[in-house]
């Protein structure tokens, strides 16, 4: 087998390398989230790490990585004896691929051989493969609900628990977490974004000459991978040694009280919430100072620390930018500086070792402070979106009076700006689907209640209704010859449970932006609708797409994606104006829909119309209405006024759609919590 590809070769990704460092020095510090865009070498970089981690010793023989010293004592492979023979082997790297299967996952336990041979038959799963090494999950972001649920068990607990039905077995599961995302394709839950105690951005350099310096190593690496590392061997032995080293005093390293309570007043300013944030800071601060060579915490691994920790946790919703507002934490830090001879490091720079690793965040290439930032931001940026601020889940319903301040002057269009999201009343499709686990409609699948019972089909039963099955094998104990107890089981009598839980959908909006549409004050109504539902497909884990239709047709703003931030954006500078083909965004919205079907035949449609109903161009509602039979579909009425002319309505009825007013969306909500 080829050798990994050498950390310390890695070109630049300074936060990144560090970010990986700090775990392997703790693991306390809880995980890396990798977000950034493709071809990054994120996974290369992983790779390299996990060659990094100190060996470690195993039971020789034990499927569930049991150390020597202290041996689960629940291991399905133990009891081992007290001094069992050990073995020195390498940390495991484990990829969970996102299509995994819950078995894969977690181990399988073979009902079928328990029942009819009675004996306890376990498959061990990837999570007990990364006991006591890193669990890499590339794209992250696209793992299914019900894997993330049983990974976020097992990194709460440390421990894996299968169950099925009566039989369980559980095993230590302990594990460095390191996921990688690309944000436009979807966000995370922010349980699981919480559950990773760092973050990193990364992107790849636009400098040219460190880009000529990556491509140089990687045809060197895969031209000669020996003599490539051979040649980093040193490099590469510092490091572990430097890994080691920090290991080693990382629990006599201080904490002072007065650096504590600068955490925690960082952690509070940056309004994260809960308490994790403030305790991956200081284990990330204990580590970087230990990494350092220092026995004392320093303001500087408190701000490395912050920069780190803080990101993904002070996130409100997905439509915030991401990063750390370093001006905020310095000043933070400034503040709350305890007086110098509190702790002894007057401004110290620190430990001198490796500094063009340290990754020190003053000294990276990539962040040159806006020299003079302080006029006005709304003037040269370039980017005049009127900024959703306050709390986004809060029930502030009436968004018009919110959107004032867009600049048009410097625009060709007419662009209104979205008002602050509210909560919106749940629209599901009807009937029951087969689609992807989520929390919209109901739907069949592995998850949720059981409603029945039947015989498994094709390769056998992913689950096993117990007394479904006692009761099939009953009636033919006498014929098969039972005597004593236990009953003879053969693999018919098997049943299986039919459940019915929840299945995401996909949210398909058609957004009428003509001038039929009126105000700019309308508009900012309509954006804010819009932008609220998109938030709540979000939460639901749909997938969205958006359509909109002015002037001369209807264009696919956002052809279907997880990714609820690349809509909100595009939603926001939706401009408006001119004339209303209503029939081609009709039509459009059949096709995407048809396409949508052939690539995901399970997730079914909810369409949502958002328009006044006036056609004043384009080709003939009715046909175009009438190709998108049996989809749910709801028509959200936009007009307003004294006189009314119920277009929307009218639109509807040849839909078989639902019509929620405009003005009814944010007020359904607060009456249902009323009503209870
Ligand atoms: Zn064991």
């Amino acid at each position: 087998m080829n050798p990994a590809y050498p950390f310390s070769a890695v070109v630049g990704l300074a936060d990144l390398k560090l970010a990986l460092v700090l775990n392997a020095v703790s693991s306390r510090v809880g995980g890396v989230l990798v977000r950034g865009e493709k071809g990054t070498a994120k996974s290369t970089i992983v790779r390299a790490l996990a060659a990094q981690l100190p060996q470690v010793a195993v039971v020789a023989g034990c499927r569930f990585h049991c150390d020597p010293g202290a041996p689960d004592p629940r291991c399905p492979d133990g009891p081992h004896e007290p001094d069992a023979a050990g073995a020195l082997r390498a940390a495991s790297l484990v990829e969970l691929p996102v299509g995994a299967s819950e078995d894969r996952l977690v181990g399988s336990l073979d009902l079928e051989r328990a029942l009819t041979e009675g004996v306890k038959a376990f498959e061990p799963g990837l999570l007990a493969a990364a006991h006591r090494g890193v669990l890499y999950v590339d794209e992250v972001n696209l793992l299914h609900d019900h894997l993330v649920d049983l990974l976020l068990d097992a990194a709460a607990l440390g421990v894996c628990y299968v169950e099925r039905e009566t039989v369980s077995i559980r095993h230590a599961a302990r594990f460095l977490l390191v996921g990688t995302m690309n944000p436009e394709e979807g966000e995370l839950r922010p349980q699981l974004l919480d559950r990773f105690g760092l973050t990193v951005e990364v992107r790849a350099t636009r400098e040219p000459d460190e880009r000529a310096e990556v491509v140089r190593r990687r045809f060197a690496f895969d031209a000669d991978p020996e003599g490539f590392a051979a040649r980093w061997a040193a490099e590469e032995a510092a490091l572990a040694a430097r890994i080691a080293r920090a290991r080693a005093v990382l629990g006599s390293v201080r904490l002072p009280d007065s650096r504590l309570r600068q955490i925690t007043a960082v952690c509070a300013g940056f309004e994260v919430d809960g308490l994790r944030a403030d305790l991956v800071t200081a284990h990330a601060a204990v580590a970087h100072a230990a990494w350092q060579g220092r026995d004392v915490v320093t303001r500087e691994d408190v701000r490395v620390a912050a920069r780190l920790a803080l990101p993904h946790r002070r996130r409100r919703d997905p439509f915030d930018a991401p990063g750390l507002d370093e001006r905020l934490l310095d000043e933070l830090l400034n503040q709350t500086e305890p007086a110098a001879t509190d702790d002894h490091d007057p401004d110290d720079p620190g430990g001198p070792e490796d500094p063009d690793d340290s990754g020190g965040p003053g000294s990276g290439p990539g962040r040159p402070e806006a020299p003079d930032g302080s006029g006005d931001s709304g003037a040269g940026d370039g980017a005049p979106e009127v900024a959703p601020e306050g709390t986004p889940g809060g029930t502030t319903g009436a968004p018009e009076g919110s959107g004032s301040a867009t600049g048009s002057g410097d625009r060709p269009q007419d662009v209104a700006a979205a008002g602050v999201p509210f909560r919106v009343p749940v629209l599901k499709v009807a009937g029951v689907g087969a689609g992807v686990a989520g929390r919209r409609s109901s739907g069949r699948g592995r998850h949720g209640r059981t409603i029945g019972t039947r015989v498994p089909t094709g390769a056998g039963p992913a689950a096993v209704d117990l007394p479904a099955t006692l009761l099939a094998a009953a009636p033919h104990q006498l014929r098969r010859g039972r005597r004593g107890p236990g009953l003879v089981l053969k693999r018919d009598d098997l049943r299986e449970p039919v459940r019915e839980g929840r299945e995401g959908n996909l949210v398909l909006f058609v957004v009428d932006a003509s001038g039929s549409m009126g105000a700019r004050r309308r508009m900012t109504a309509v954006k804010t609708a819009v932008l609220s539902l998109l938030l709540d497909a979000y939460q639901r884990r749909d997938k969205v797409g958006l359509i909109v239709f002015r002037g001369a047709g209807a264009t696919v703003a956002l052809p279907p994606t997880s990714s609820v931030e690349a809509g909100a954006a595009r939603l926001r500078a939706l401009p408006t104006g001119g004339r209303t083909p209503l029939a081609e965004g009709l039509a459009t919205a059949a096709e995407v829909l048809r396409v949508e079907r052939l690539r995901d035949p399970d997730r079914r449609p909810l369409l949502v119309v958002v328009t006044d109903g006036r056609a004043t161009s384009g080709g003939d509602v009715t046909r175009a209405a009438a190709a998108l039979a049996g989809v749910t579909s709801v028509v959200v009425d936009c007009e307003s006024g004294p006189v009314r002319l119920g277009m929307a309505h009218a639109l509807a009825l040849r839909l078989g759609a639902r019509v929620l007013p405009l003005e009814s969306l944010g007020d359904l909500v607060r009456d249902r919590r009323k009503a209870g």
